[in-house]
């Protein structure tokens, strides 16, 4: 499982020299008192490091290397305490390598009506100091992400706290490395893209290996560590009868757990943290992973089908970002409609939806797959939990990534689904379906998606701030005409920015 609390943002308070020791004291003091309240906000999944005050160039230079340098250290807040003249960062922001959020706070609620004097101005001016620090941040096009409010407030504690748990997937995306068992389903568009521009502007790397790599892994797994995995799987999930002990099917319920222990061990031996199969490239597995693929999804492994290496790393994103967070994130695909109340979508996979979604005990089942060629997979069957979720696509446009995201809400099925023998999410999208789908196909969304009931839009739309991508919401506030425009300017505003 992903645990994020080992790892740090560091929080920068900003002054100068000018003020004189007492007040330098009185702002690492409050820094200090800041950092430790974010740091025990339940809502903070990373320790909230509290760095020596900022008063010049060279100490802010050595703390961003500094930062670079950490392992623990996904990001950087800074706040300007008093006024702190910017052209002191310049040297510094420009080499920082973390992500950096601004935090235009102050240490006091309130205004000290009665006693205000002085003394309290020149001590308590982020209002002014903040906005100097923002003059350059923009000048130099870094593009932070900025949080203004009271400090000890839950908006403002939750707002960094998405950011930080965006700056940890990030994080995670520079190590990444991506599994491609086979290659991509055979003349499929959406699911290729550049691998090296991936790792250029994503970080991670995706690494092609033949099936029978796979499947050589699959062959060493021991009778005894089959047998450990079936009780696991019979502690977890309700099985159906041809699976049950003396069950006609047993052997290949064997089968599909030799496969997740091969899976795991190669993942595991290689440091991957995401991979792809494809039904089509199967050689020497004698059926599609299903239930294993499903098992190391809610373990934190990103994946994607049919050889889609951008899902499966934006599930694993995904799955970084919604760590410890109640929901669930999956791999998904927009399967097929309900032109009924209200338009509804039933999403689901071949095989391969992630239970960590599952609103009850999922039975384990084998059905056939109607196509590969290959004998019936085992699947974990289940219906999706309920509530407001987020579907997120990762696109190449051939000169530049974007993600593109619909906000939806996962409403029970109207009636049971009795002969539909994989696991299933049915959803509302925002703002209608007409509205959402049209849009989504505009902007070029896959029919892949990662969908997860943990994150929230705004996860995603920092995360991308960070990846320094392009991000597109289809949200209630979405209308065809406006989206239309949003393309457009977008595809314009890239080009001249020179961010292609
Ligand atoms: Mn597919």
């Amino acid at each position: 499982m992903i645990d994020l609390s080992g790892f740090e943002v560091w929080l920068i308070p900003g002054s100068q020299l000018l003020y004189g020791e007492s007040a330098l004291h009185h702002v690492a003091e409050h820094a200090r008192e800041v950092a430790g309240s974010l740091s025990t906000s339940p809502a903070m999944p990373v320790k909230v490091v509290c760095q020596p005050v900022a008063t010049t160039p060279e100490s802010i230079r050595q703390l961003c290397f500094q930062a670079n340098q950490s392992e623990k250290c996904v990001g950087v807040i800074a706040w300007m305490h008093t006024f702190s003249p910017a052209q002191m960062w310049i040297s510094g922001l420009r080499a920082l390598r973390k992500p950096l959020a601004h935090l235009h706070t102050q240490f006091n609620r309130e205004l000290p009506w009665s006693t205000i004097d002085m003394d309290f101005m020149n001590l308590n001016q982020s209002a002014h100091g903040d906005r100097e620090f923002g003059y350059l941040t923009n000048r130099l096009r870094l593009h932070p992400k900025i949080i203004t409010g009271f400090w000890q407030d839950p908006d403002v504690q939750n707002d960094l706290a998405t950011w930080a748990r965006a700056a940890c997937a990030w994080h995670d995306a520079q190590m990444l490395r991506v599994a491609r068992f086979g290659d991509n389903m055979r003349q499929v568009a959406v699911t290729e893209g550049d691998k090296v521009e991936a790792k250029i502007k994503l970080g991670y790397s995706v690494e092609g290996y033949g099936v029978g790599d796979l499947a050589a892994c699959t062959e060493k797994a021991s009778g005894r560590e089959v047998d450990g995995l079936i009780a696991d799987y019979e502690a977890a999930y309700t099985l159906a009868e041809p699976l049950r002990p003396g069950g006609p099917r047993r052997d290949a319920l064997r089968e599909a757990a030799r496969i997740e222990i091969g899976l795991r061990r190669f993942l595991e031996e290689g440091g991957f943290a995401a991979f792809t199969d494809t039904f089509e490239d199967l050689h020497g597995l004698s059926q599609l992973p299903g239930v294993g693929v499903q098992r190391l999804m809610a373990d934190g492994y990103g994946f994607g089908a049919e050889g889609d290496w951008k899902t499966a790393a934006l599930v694993r994103a995904m799955k970084v970002m919604s760590a410890g967070l109640e929901g669930g994130t999956s791999f998904m695909e927009d399967y097929t409609y309900h032109f009924q109340n209200g338009g509804q979508v039933l999403g689901a996979h071949m095989l391969e939806v992630c239970p960590s979604i599952a609103a009850a005990r999922p039975s384990l089942e084998i059905h056939p797959l109607s196509i590969g060629g290959k004998g019936d997979p085992v699947r974990l069957v289940f219906n999706s939990r309920t509530g407001p979720a987020v579907a997120a696509s990762l696109v190449d446009r051939g000169d530049r990534f974007c993600l593109i995201a619909n906000k939806v809400n996962v409403i029970p099925s109207e009636e049971p689904l009795p002969k539909l023998p994989v696991a299933r999410a049915i959803w509302l999208p925002e703002p209608d379906l007409k509205t959402a789908a049209t849009s989504w196909i505009l902007a070029g969304g896959s029919h892949h998606t990662s969908f997860s009931l943990a994150l929230t839009a705004q996860h995603l739309e920092d995360f991308c701030e960070i990846a320094g991508i392009e991000f597109l919401l289809i949200d209630k506030s979405t209308t065809l005409r406006s989206f239309k425009n949003e393309l457009r300017w977008n595809d314009a505003s890239y080009r001249l920015m020179g961010r292609i």
